[in-house]
Order: C-alpha cells, then structure tokens, then sequence
C-alpha cells in the first residue's frame, strides 16, 4: 500500500526559570494532582467520543450542506466531491446514494475534526477539500494530501502563504477506516511543513490508537530496533517521503510512530498540543525555506518538555545540534533579500 504525502515546520517562546520554595512546591503538588484528575477525565471522554466516533454514530454539531444533485457537500471544516469516474460508477450514480454517502462522510470527518482539536489542538485555517475518485492518478492505491500554498518575498523576506488543503482519495482507500484516519491527520500537519518522520509518526498514532489499525505496530525498543545509514544516521531522519519498493519503508513507518508515541507517553498526553501552540505562536514555519529540520523540532520538543532532547535524539543517531530561538531567527534573517 503506498501513500504520498506533501509535507512540511514551526516555532517558541523563551522560559524563565525560578527557584521555588517548600510553600510553592507544595501548592504546586496541590494543583498537580488536580490537573492529573482532570487530564484523566478528559482522556475518558476522549475515549467515550472515539468509541461512538468510530461507529460513525456520533454525529458532530456542524452543519452540513449538500447540494441538489449530491455531488458536492460541505461542512464547517471540510468540502466533499465526487470526481466524475466516481459518480459514474453504480454505487454511486444516483443522488440518494451520494446524499446519504456525503452526509455520513462529512459528518465522520467533522468527529475526527474535533478528536483532533482535542488530542493535537489543530485547528488549521483553511477548509480540506476532499475528492473521492474511483481511481486517482490511474490507481485505487494511492491518496494524496497536498497544502496548496504560494511561497515569495514579501517586505523583503521569504514566506509561504497557505491556500488550503486538497485532499484526492480513491474511494477504496477512502473506505479503509486507517488509511482514511492517516491521510486526514496528513490535512492536519501539513501546514506546519514537518520533517517527514514526525508527519508520518503522528499520522501512524493516530492510525493505530485512534482507529485501532494494526498495519504499523510499535517497536518494544527504539535503541534495540534502530537501523543506521552507511553515515551512522538514523534511518528514520532522511526520510523522503513515501517511496515505492523502498524496503525500510515499513519499518520507518514503525519506527516513527515508536519514536512520537514514547515521548507522547513520556511527557504526557497534552505534549503535542503544547508543541504545537508554541510553533503557532512563533509562526517560523512559515518563514523558513523548505521543511523543518530535525534540529528545528527537537527545539520545540525540548521547550516544552523542559529539558534539552538533543542528547537523546543524538543516542538514537540522529544527526542534529541544539539550536536556540537566536540560531532559527538567524537563519530566517540569512535568507532575507534585504542582505547586500
Ligand atoms: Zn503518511
């Protein structure tokens, strides 16, 4: 089974460290238990909401319209459409069939919109236009998830300015609840420009956690599992992409999954979505040429967990180096026309 995805980056704020006393502490012990109860109690309903999302029972609260001949319908977040070798097909060739196709449709990835806002705290801009096809690009076993974006100069710096995101399924990958829930979570971190492995990694977690697909499981050890290049480089770091025929393509979709999971369990359910407001915040992402470098997220990570990643990034061969906000602005300000 083969995906491709177009992928891409971020940003942070500065910590100030304080010395705290026994009081201080202690209210903090207070208020930790406190937010524990209530971080279990909003995992339970994260897993209550995922339950019925995944029956395709729940219905979200958004509205959803479709048009007269059913071959377009739209929501709050997404816009739904048949390609013409789709409609032509006799599953779908009449209006009641591609009405109640659309409504269920729409009405899932409006569920999923908010597991994701609650898991990740995505909540991009732009709606995900979505195409269903009987066939896309001449195969049923390809989808493609693409931020459309213009990138130029403007007052003298290079940025990328995010147009939407189009999505091309294949009905039968479309029907398949995993693939359907990786090539969504793609919609969701594309407009941040990651390194591939981290895209792929958290579209595998949620793949496998959230729609309970088996097809990548989780290694038992990342040091034991790990594979290097003829470099000494993690296998994992340079990945391109989606590369047909490619045999470590499996396990890099294992081992990046392995690798977003243990620090997802290490540092608490709400990591990632505190990863990902900070690269929001700083909006660097979108200043910087090409996809985020490794060291670049290892930033993020190590922001918001609170201590420096880089060591353990580095015991797992990948080739990075402790970066600070002064080293990522540099580098946007290096590649800035005003330079003579
Ligand atoms: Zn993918």
């Amino acid at each position: 089974m083969k995906y491709r995805c177009v992928v891409s980056i971020f940003n942070s704020v500065m910590r100030t460290r304080v010395v705290l006393g026994p009081l201080v502490l202690m209210l903090i012990f207070t208020s930790c238990a406190a937010l524990e109860e209530a971080q279990q109690r909003r995992e339970k309903r994260i897993l209550e909401e995922r339950n019925t999302t995944l029956s395709m029972l729940k219905r979200s609260n958004a509205v959803i319209e479709i048009r007269p001949d059913a071959l377009f319908g739209e929501s709050d977040h997404y816009t739904l459409k048949f390609a013409d070798d789709l409609r032509a097909r006799e599953e779908f060739d009449e209006v009641e069939e591609r009405k109640i196709f659309t409504e269920s449709a729409l009405g899932y990835m409006e569920s999923l919109y908010d597991a994701m806002n609650q898991l990740f705290g995505f909540h991009p801009e732009h709606k995900i236009h979505v195409t269903l096809h009987h066939l896309y690009r001449g195969t049923n076993l390809q989808a493609t998830t693409r931020t459309v974006y213009r990138s130029g100069i403007q007052g003298g710096r290079y940025v990328k300015l995010i147009n939407g995101i189009q999505m091309d399924f294949p009905i039968r990958m479309y029907e398949k609840r995993g693939v359907r829930v990786h090539e969504l979570t793609h919609a969701f971190t594309n407009i941040y420009f990651l390194p591939v492995w981290f895209s792929e990694g958290i579209a595998v977690l949620l793949q496998t956690e959230y729609a309970k697909d088996g097809s990548h499981p989780k290694f038992d050890s990342l040091e034991e599992d790990m594979r290097i290049d003829l470099d000494g480089v993690n296998q994992l770091e340079n990945w391109g992409g989606h590369t047909d025929n490619d045999p470590l393509t499996h396990w890099r979709y294992r081992y990046a999954y392995t690798l977003v999971a243990e620090l997802w369990e290490r540092y608490g359910k709400d990591f990632y979505i505190r990863v990902f407001r900070l690269m929001e915040a700083d909006g660097l992402h979108q200043k910087l040429v090409g996809t985020m470098k490794t060291s670049f997220v290892v930033y993020y990570l190590s922001e918001v967990a609170g201590e420096d990643l880089v060591p353990f990034f580095r015991k797992l061969h990948f080739k990075v180096r402790k970066l600070t906000k002064e080293d990522i602005l540099n580098q946007i300000e290096a590649n800035s026309v005003r330079r003579r």
